[in-house]
């Protein structure tokens, strides 16, 4: 496929995808139309990359379906002025859009061929807003904190409590919250009164490993 096809496909699925299923925010709609996507998935899918479905970017782990993308990215009301934490960098793809949106991204992944792969790309794509390291995201990044906005893109038994701590007077953090087959994307503000949550639907990702997430290699029992 050439650069040109890829640009028709990608407003296709703004289209289709996207604006139709009722995200309507004019910031978020453009992030989605300029990010190259393909670039951020393996080269022999690169004519999946614009479908209605998550893809794998190797070591088990995926890349998000691109409504997904769009309605996290939506919900967590980002502003140009924010400093944003990322948890799960993956391939890098909703750092990117992140990126349009924001002043200044971090980012953490706890697999480091993943996090390599996605900060050279990111590189080539001219991202200077982006910081990504490995590490358990779990944690925060707490020499970086408060964050203006926090996005966790694994799911999570439980809210972890650094993320909550780290998060600015006005600050936003969306996290999916369930079991591992299926969990309710989670909206927490942080208010002068306290948090406050908001339930914007069901959604399922792959676990959330780390100190305050899942334990690595936990199998279910029944
Ligand atoms: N946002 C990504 C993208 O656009 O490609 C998709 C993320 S993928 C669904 C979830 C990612 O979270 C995986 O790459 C996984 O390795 C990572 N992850 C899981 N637990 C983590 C943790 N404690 N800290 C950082 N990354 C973690």
């Amino acid at each position: 496929m050439t650069e040109d096809k890829f640009d028709a496909v990608r407003r296709d699925m703004v289209e289709t995808q996207i604006r139709r299923r009722g995200v309507a925010d004019p910031r978020v709609l453009a992030a989605m139309s300029q990010v190259p996507r393909h670039k951020f998935v393996p080269s022999h899918i690169w004519d999946q990359a614009y479908n209605d479905y998550p893809l794998p970017i190797g070591e088990d782990q995926t890349i998000s379906q691109p409504y997904i993308v769009a309605l996290m990215t939506q919900t967590l009301e980002v502003k140009e002025t924010d400093k944003v934490l990322e948890i799960g960098t993956g391939s890098g793809y909703q750092t990117a859009i992140l990126a349009k949106l924001a002043a200044q991204v971090y980012s953490i992944e706890r697999i480091a061929s993943l996090e390599a792969k996605a900060q050279k790309v990111l590189e080539e794509l001219g991202y200077a807003n982006v910081h990504i390291k490995v590490g358990d995201g779990t944690l925060g990044w707490p020499e970086e904190a408060p964050f203006d906005a926090i996005m966790v893109t694994a799911g999570a038994p439980q809210v972890p409590r650094p993320l909550t701590e780290q998060l600015a007077l006005g600050g936003r953090l969306i996290i999916p919250v369930g079991d591992q087959w299926s969990q309710t994307l989670t909206l927490m503000r942080k208010t002068k009164e306290g948090l406050k949550t908001e339930y914007h639907g069901g959604c399922r990702f792959v676990r959330l490993i780390g100190q305050h997430g899942w334990k690595e290699g936990w199998v279910a029992e029944f």
